[in-house]
């Protein structure tokens, strides 16, 4: 039983579980840093405790604060969101001990998918096909070589413990790969006190698509299908949808019974994701399990109608999974982009600053999970993404015609985000054509640029004295191509 979830986390994750646990009636409490504006996410919540003033190392990733902050509010649980501590088995464990319940998997699970060797040598026994590669204990330079030199080039250098792209370094050829190696051992120490690298043959123009699976923990485990996440930047997802594009149902069904083997393998209890790598002539590989909830989740729970924070609530509680396999069908197309306080002109560099205009889009099949607002502070110390825009429809094309009548409707003045970007990349006639891979931010940069009319900066500077009264603004393209003054004008405050 479930009385009081803690959420350690913020912006617009801690929102959406605050969500859940009141629709399921129970009480909530968030865990927040004071470096961090919580004016926004903390009105979702029943009550709120300090984990100090510090940064996200010295709050929300100290697992004996966010411990004993549990205990100070009484709560008998505790969801960890994604990102911070939420793969880490040491929380999963420490819960266990201050008898509070985790949210998510063993942490047995957790560490078991939290290397990419060691889950790679657990997915060849499951008979679950990984990257040809090398994810040997043998990390002495002449073998990392040696092994190179077998698999061949393109290869990819890959920090054993990473994540978000980190220590993951592309080799051409024979002689770059000293300075590959010896760099992503440096980055993956620094970002994760673990320099163990794997190798695995670079495949050119693949696609990422991942299974969410579900689990109770006693071996019942389901699939809720595919998210197709091939559009990247520098390996990060961008814009994630579902059903994948082009591909057969046989391929898919084929990926959810490896995905499915991957669960098994590790007993897993909760929400977890398995993703895998295919190529051009559709062959997948493993990637990696995530084990936990994760950014892009509601196009699956838009395309299936779940709510994935709910049924976490109910397995964690004791409950039986909410669906049998043959309950799940997936009913139309949903897409989602992440809204980033950034500029897309100026090599995506995070941007800060007070919003000081905020209206979201709505209308039927669009969803916005959002962790700020109006007067919301956009600071330095946390990751500058704002909010999640999620447009579903019965097709592929209508759902890419919503998403773009969303954004052109999403309003963010204050600070510059990549709004009037994401729209050139999801009104792009090869996105249209589901011809995505995680090249496809690269292969189309130029198109994907903002082209200026010569009249623009006159425009905006003209609209600029008059903008206080504009009610009616908008942050997108008055049409592909052509920037609104919003996209000219940026950073411009009201
Ligand atoms: P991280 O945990 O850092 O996110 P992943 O292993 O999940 O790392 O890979 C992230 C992304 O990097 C993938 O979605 C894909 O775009 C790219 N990638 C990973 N492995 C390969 C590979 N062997 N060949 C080509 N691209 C890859």
């Amino acid at each position: 039983m479930v009385s009081k979830v803690i959420v350690p986390n913020r912006g617009e994750i801690a929102v959406r579980i605050a969500r859940a646990c009141r629709e399921a009636g129970i009480a909530s409490a968030l865990a927040f840093s004071e470096a961090d504006d919580t004016r926004y996410v903390r009105r979702f919540f029943d009550e709120t405790v300090s984990l100090g003033s510090g940064d996200a190392r010295a709050t929300y990733l100290d697992v004996s604060r966010v411990i004993d902050a549990a205990r100070s509010v009484g709560a008998d649980a505790l969801h960890p969101g994604y990102g911070f501590l939420s793969e880490r088995a040491e929380l999963a464990a420490a819960c266990e001990d201050a008898g509070i319940t985790f949210i998510g998997p063993k942490a047995s699970s957790i560490a078991a998918m939290g290397s990419k060797a060691e889950s790679r040598h657990l997915m060849q026994r499951l008979g679950v096909p990984v990257v040809p590669g090398y994810d040997g204990d043998d990390q002495a330079l002449p073998t990392l070589t040696a092994e190179a030199l077998r698999i061949g080039f393109p290869l990819l250098v890959k920090a054993s413990a990473g994540g978000g792209g980190k220590g993951m370094k592309v080799v051409r050829s024979a002689d770059e790969l000293q300075a590959a190696i010896e760099s992503a051992q440096r980055e993956a120490m620094k970002a994760f006190g673990d320099d163990r690298l794997l190798l695995e043959r670079y495949i050119e123009e693949p696609r990422h698509v991942e299974f969410q699976i579900f689990g109770d923990g006693r071996g019942n485990i389901v699939h809720l299908f595919e998210r197709d996440c091939s559009i990247q930047r520098r390996h990060q997802k961008v814009v994630e949808e579902s059903p994948a594009p082009r591909y057969s149902d046989d391929l898919r069904q084929r990926m959810a019974k490896a995905a499915i083997a991957a669960a098994q393998g590790v007993e897993y209890r909760s929400a977890g994701t398995v993703e895998f790598i295919v190529t051009p002539d559709n062959e997948f590989y493993f990637l990696e399990m995530n084990t936990r909830l994760q950014v892009e989740h509601p196009v699956t729970e838009q395309t299936l109608d779940v709510d994935l924070v709910r049924a976490q609530l109910a397995v964690a509680a004791g409950g039986e999974l909410p669906w049998s396999q043959n309950d799940l069908r997936q009913r139309g197309h949903a897409i989602e982009v992440r809204i980033y306080a950034e500029d897309p002109d100026d090599r995506f560099l995070p941007q800060t600053g007070t919003i000081a205009r905020y209206v979201e889009p709505s209308g039927p099949g669009v969803r916005v999970d959002a962790g700020v607002t109006e007067r919301s502070e956009v600071g330095v110390k946390f990751d500058p993404m704002l909010a999640k825009l999620i447009c579903s429809a019965p097709t592929r094309d209508a759902a890419i015609d919503r998403m773009d009548r969303a954004l052109r409707d999403y309003i963010i003045l204050g600070t510059k985000t990549n709004v009037a970007w994401l729209r050139r990349v999801v009104t792009h006639p090869a996105f249209r054509d589901g011809l995505v891979s995680t090249r496809f931010l690269t292969d189309h940069a130029e198109s994907l640029e903002r082209t200026i009319s010569p009249l623009a900066p006159l425009v905006a500077s003209a609209l600029a004295s008059a903008a206080p009264r504009a009610n009616a603004a908008t942050n997108a393209d008055a049409a592909p191509g052509v920037p609104s003054v919003w996209d000219v004008l940026g950073g411009w405050k009201t």
